[in-house]
């Protein structure tokens, strides 16, 4: 079989957020195209979808900038005014509020399939060709004075730039051999929609278990909230064989009651939770992005905002530049891993002294801290860490 050819700029593989995102900021730099992803476009549902994420500034303004913020603030989104974290069994306490920063809202709940489904038009109206597959085959890496080469079916790919934005399993990252580091939380983030007596008031809660955090995320609507429960395994395993009765009851008590009684309105899924990051996020010519290049733990609600700060940088990096020189490719990308392993890395950090802030069974570390707690609630250092993390 002779194979039909065909020459590109850039080929995304993934079109989750990120690699929609990244398909349609390329597009308006006049570079041709293509994503392979290997769902169809993601359908719009009077439902509220299980999987959310809690956008910052940073990420609305990338959103913005491909034309897709105002079709999802349209359709759906959910503006939170302020955070609320505290600790199952000790006064820690935090609160902070968009009013505190002069501004009017911390940032958006918005549901994954909802943003997708309209970058997809978007990407589609910018000139982006979708392939819907999962059968390819990466062919060569490209050097000096070869593109990298991708087979999908009767069709041979060239292109000057590939990246990998096909999520925590990347198979781009294993063809390329990026080293990784990682480990396993040994806990399942669980997910639901709950709905609730009070109403959630815009404010994003979480609270600290001894088993591990459980965040009550605002919804669009002001009686329903999307859980995230990061669980230990035998917690998990537990909380997924319950009926949803009763799965709800213990989200009411573990909550405190904070928003009275509980109702489950969705299905129960779990996800694995696990930390990963690339030690090194280009080889040849090509490079990763988003979950491909870092997953981390969903207390802090930060993977698709960290995925969105290297949409933002890797567009900047590479403005301008003649990708098929080898040289100038490699100059970009050698700053962007820079930039954004630095992030990555600020993020990971954060997150753990928010992990050592909370939630431990250590009687010692939770007496200091009940004491720490006890001063006031201004310009604590958990509170800052709060606030950057929050804002992105
Ligand atoms: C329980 C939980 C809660 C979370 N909550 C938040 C939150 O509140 N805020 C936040 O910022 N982040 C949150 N995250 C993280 C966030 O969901 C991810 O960081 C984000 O979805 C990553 O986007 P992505 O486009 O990089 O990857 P993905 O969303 O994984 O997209 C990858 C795409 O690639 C496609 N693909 C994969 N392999 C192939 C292949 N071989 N061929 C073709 N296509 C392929 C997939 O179909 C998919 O569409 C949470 C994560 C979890 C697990």
């Amino acid at each position: 079989m002779t194979m039909k050819r065909k020459k590109l700029d850039v080929v995304i593989v993934g079109g989750g957020m990120i690699g929609l995102s990244l398909a349609i900021r390329l597009a308006q730099q006049n570079r041709r195209v293509m994503v392979l992803e290997r769902h169809s476009q993601p359908e719009l549902s009077e439902e509220l979808a299980l999987r959310v994420s809690a956008l910052n500034d940073r990420s609305r303004s990338v959103l913005k900038d491909c034309g897709a913020w105002p079709l999802v603030q349209e359709h759906r989104s959910g503006p939170y005014q302020s955070m609320q974290v505290w600790d199952k069994d000790s006064p820690a306490h935090i609160e902070f509020s968009a009013k505190e920063i002069n501004a009017e809202d911390l940032g958006a709940i918005v549901e994954n399939n909802v943003v997708e489904h309209f970058l997809w038009q978007r990407a589609e109206q910018a000139g982006v060709e979708i392939l819907q597959t999962q059968q390819w085959t990466m062919v060569h890496g490209g050097d000096e004075s070869h593109p990298a080469e991708i087979e999908v079916g009767e069709w041979l790919l060239s292109a000057d730039l590939i990246i990998g934005a096909d999520g925590g399993r990347s198979k781009v990252r294993q063809y390329a051999e990026l080293p990784i580091s990682f480990w396993d939380y040994g806990q399942q983030g669980i997910v639901a929609n709950i709905r609730t007596e009070q109403p959630h008031n815009g404010v994003a809660r979480q609270v600290f278990l001894p088993t591990g955090p459980l965040a009550l995320l605002p919804t669009p609507d002001s009686h329903t909230v999307s859980i995230v429960w990061s669980a230990d395994e035998a917690l998990a395993r537990n909380l997924l064989n319950e009926p949803a009765e009763r799965f709800a009851k213990q989200v009411e008590t573990e909550s405190g009651r904070v928003l009275g009684g509980c109702e489950c309105v969705s299905d129960i899924k779990a996800f694995p939770l696990r930390m990963q990051y690339a030690r090194q996020w280009y080889q040849h010519r090509i490079v990763l992005a988003g979950d491909a290049a870092h997953t981390i733990h969903p207390l802090a609600g930060q993977g698709a905002n960290l995925g969105f700060g290297d949409v933002k940088a890797l567009t900047e990096k590479l403005e301008g530049v003649d990708l098929s020189s080898l040289a100038q490719l490699h100059r970009s990308l050698s700053t962007y891993q820079r930039e954004r392993k630095a992030d990555t890395q600020l993020m990971i950090a954060a997150m753990e002294t928010f992990k050592r802030g909370f939630g431990t069974a250590n009687p010692v570390v939770k007496g200091l801290r009940a004491l720490a707690f006890a001063l006031p609630n201004k310009l604590t250092f958990l509170k800052r860490k709060l606030a950057e993390v929050a804002l992105g």
